[in-house]
């Protein structure tokens, strides 16, 4: 069970009923009882009917779960049927050898989910602690009734798409197209996931060897997968799973900057003399607070544009730790004050958004402030456009690297 909605809690069970089990027996058993009450009607006054496109397209979250039923799972007095129904229909028609499988992959599923009350979660936990096992399958199937079925079409994020290039837009375990078009909009079909995960309080035994990357929201902790792939891992990552990803992470990278940058060698020299040329700021600017969240790639930019010009964009994924380390370098030895510079670019952005630039005009004229500011001259004006980036791409960490 991958996450808590109507398809996989029934597919879930599915796999723990004893014959017959096939899709139509299981949604039957999980939705007929409902579907059997006078007051369960279409708004034309009909009773709601199964049929076999239903089922098909329930299991494949292409719809959510009929309004009707939704409706009748709205009271107190449907959880205690619920449950009756479960005593007396699922319970006795578990496959014995496998029931507790599907337990565990339930609760792993409620305690993996972030939407779900923390006072909803614990009494599921308790329930099944308590070995109520009818009583959990119950109030999980009223709750997951009431949750949303239906993938949802999300346009993809600007900021994701250094990583989708990266991967080529697709899924580098099954490779599945990440992006689907839907009425000319870039739709996901895919999540960002983090490669350390964020939090291995209950992976401790397997992550127990494996160092915790500095900064793990940045870049090089980040890749897309479909969310089949990315579920499975943030649900249950294992330290095997990591070094996969880990390996394949590398390689994606390795391989994108090299088509990206086949012949930039000078490129690091001229990031280099646009940081130290930007050193030279010694305007006496109150800091301003950081991070510039207003800089962020935010949805103004329409993400079929942008699909156009990632190539620049996803630079920073290969100059990333560059600029980074040179940034330290700087403040430690005294060459540069990060947080002086960095607000100077928010205030020359903040100059800038006036409403009358679009954002791609924005950044080209910080690019062009940026060259000004350096003193280099116009070949270093990618390297200008790539510290741009950086400052865009990468706030949560201008945040973090500013400390
Ligand atoms: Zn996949």
């Amino acid at each position: 069970m991958t996450e808590l909605c109507f398809a996989e809690f029934a597919k879930c069970l599915q796999r723990a009923m004893q014959p017959p089990n096939g899709d139509k027996d299981v949604i039957e058993l999980l939705l007929g009882w409902i579907t059997a009450m006078p007051s369960v009607v279409d708004k034309n006054g009909n009773p709601v009917h199964l049929a076999p496109s239903l089922i098909s397209d329930l299991l494949n979250r292409k719809v959510d779960v009929p309004k009707a039923i939704k409706n009748a799972c709205t009271t107190q007095k449907i959880l205690t049927d619920a449950n009756k129904h479960c005593e007396d229909q699922i319970i006795p028609y578990l496959n014995p050898i496998v029931s507790n499988d599907m337990f565990e992959r339930m609760d792993k599923a409620i305690k993996a989910d972030d939407v779900i009350a923390t006072k909803k979660k614990k009494e599921l936990a308790d329930l099944l602690e308590n070995g109520k096992e009818a009583e959990f399958l119950g109030q999980l199937l009223i709750y997951v009734i009431n949750r949303e079925n239906r993938i949802s079409n999300f346009p993809v994020v600007s900021e994701d798409i250094p990583l989708l290039a990266e991967a080529d837009y697709k899924c580098p375990i099954c490779h599945v197209s990440l992006v689907e078009y839907v009425k000319n909009t870039p739709v996901k079909k895919y999540k960002v996931i983090k490669i350390f995960p964020e939090d291995t309080s209950a992976f401790a035994s397997e992550f127990a060897l494996i160092p915790r990357p500095k900064r793990i929201d940045s870049p090089a902790n980040k890749m897309v997968l479909c969310r089949n792939h990315a579920k499975e891992y943030e649900l249950e990552p294992t330290a095997k799973e990591y070094i996969n990803l880990k390996k394949i992470k590398d390689r994606l990278a390795a391989a994108y900057s090299l088509r990206v940058d086949i012949n930039d060698n000078t490129l690091e020299d001229e990031i280099q003399s646009v940081l130290y040329g930007l050193a030279g700021i010694t305007d006496n600017t109150i800091l301003e607070e950081l991070p510039m969240e207003a800089l962020r790639l935010d949805q103004k930019i329409l993400p079929e544009k942008y699909l156009l010009k990632n190539d620049e964009t996803a630079r920073v994924l290969r100059y990333y730790n560059f600029i980074n380390d040179l940034f330290s370098a700087m403040d430690r030895d005294g060459t540069g004050n990060f947080e002086l510079i960095a607000s100077e670019i928010k205030l020359a952005y903040k100059k800038l958004d006036n409403g009358l630039f679009s954002q791609d005009e924005i950044v080209n004229q910080l690019a062009e402030w940026i060259k000004n500011k350096s003193r280099v001259g116009d070949k270093n004006m990618r390297a200008c456009h790539i510290v741009v980036a950086y400052f865009i791409q990468n706030c949560e960490v201008f945040h973090e690297i500013s400390k």
